[in-house]
């Protein structure tokens, strides 16, 4: 299906973007995960004429989180945020926090409801989720947003696709949905680096095997071999599996001038790809998850709702790129998920 009496695959802008101005409060200082994140994209895109209009929904129920997160969970992530200690590995909070990852939450469910109508739409969350597990927080995670909003759509009947395309992998998400298969968890990331996990045979247990694919990138990837790999996984998995919804885990630390990472993306890398992706499904929604260089981010922010209008994108000044990791990257894949979803290269016949 598509816009414009089928012309065009993008919808008309504006984007609607969720957001809630309480994410203030979630403030540790000296923290790189800051306040000033939302508020840089917030300016950039507000820059864009007419290219996004701003939505706030309400927090997310504890029935909601509860579809994801036991109830134990939630009450420590709330004593540790009423405390204003760390409420895992490297999850601190502070006292406001806890209001504020609720509000998140619902920015991401109100984004996955908007998408399901088929407007891509984006959810401008923090703190990010995607390390949040089940019952664990960590990397600045304290619930998992995107996880929530997913199995949300599933209590309506949808068939989810996750495509986390952080630097990170998403181990929290993996952790959630690894026995399932109602929700398709296809992660991105560069490896070896945090959280250490996300390695291509981990590909979930029972109802969920090879319903978690895995993608480790070598540093230095970069924008072409990057690109390539998403289409040669993404676009077939979306094929195959034929999601009713796709959320994306829209991590921005991916790109070159990031401070924790070296996969060395550009601006037009989100911009290619949410751009490819709306062009085959308008039910996306992206969901805000890391980003650590302000100006970055707001550029890359702002490269996706180009794409996903259609639109051209900021161009950034070309960056070295290593060796494309497709060649080595489809045998590994082939063997793990070629037989399920025919994607990497086909095993050799015995
Ligand atoms: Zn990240």
């Amino acid at each position: 299906m598509g816009w414009g009496k089928g012309r065009s695959p993008f919808p008309p802008t504006p984007i609607p973007v969720w957001y809630h101005p309480s994410h203030l409060r979630h403030d540790v200082p000296g923290h790189p995960e800051q306040p000033e994140r939302i508020e840089t994209i917030l300016r950039a895109l507000a820059a864009e004429d007419g290219l996004v209009s701003l939505e706030t929904a309400p927090p997310a129920s504890r029935e909601t989180l509860l579809g994801v997160h036991p109830a134990e969970h939630l009450d420590r992530m709330e004593r540790a945020c009423r405390e204003g200690r760390p409420a895992g590995p490297e999850a601190w909070t502070c006292k406001e926090s806890w209001p504020v990852v609720l509000d998140a939450t619902g920015a991401a469910c109100a984004a996955a409801d908007r998408a399901a109508t088929g407007t891509p739409s984006v959810a401008l969350a923090r703190p990010p989720g995607h390390h949040s597990g089940k019952d664990f927080a960590m990397g600045f995670c304290l619930v998992n947003h995107i996880a929530v909003a997913a199995h949300h759509r599933t209590t309506k009947g949808d068939r989810v696709m996750i495509v986390d395309i952080d630097v990170h992998h998403g181990n929290g998400t993996e952790d959630v949905f690894w026995m399932r298969d109602d929700v398709l968890y296809v992660s991105l990331h560069q490896a070896p680096f945090y959280p250490g996990t996300g390695a291509v045979t981990d590909r979930g247990l029972g109802d969920g095997e090879g319903h978690t694919v895995n993608v480790p990138l070598p540093h230095a990837t970069g924008h072409h071999g990057w690109l390539h790999v998403a289409r040669e996984i993404v676009w077939p998995l979306i094929d195959r599996y034929g999601p009713d919804l796709v959320l994306v885990s829209a991590g921005f630390d991916g790109h070159h001038a990031d401070p924790l990472a070296s996969l060395r993306l550009t601006a037009e890398t989100y911009q290619r790809f949410f751009h490819d992706l709306v062009a085959r499904t308008p039910h996306v929604a992206a969901v805000l998850e890391g980003g650590y260089d302000l100006d970055t981010l707001a550029r890359c922010s702002v490269a996706m709702v180009a794409g996903m209008s259609g639109r051209d994108g900021p161009v950034d000044p070309p960056v070295a790129e290593g060796a494309d990791p497709w060649p080595a990257l489809s045998k590994a894949i082939g063997k793990v998920h070629g037989a399920q979803w025919g994607i990497g290269a086909a095993p050799p016949a015995a």
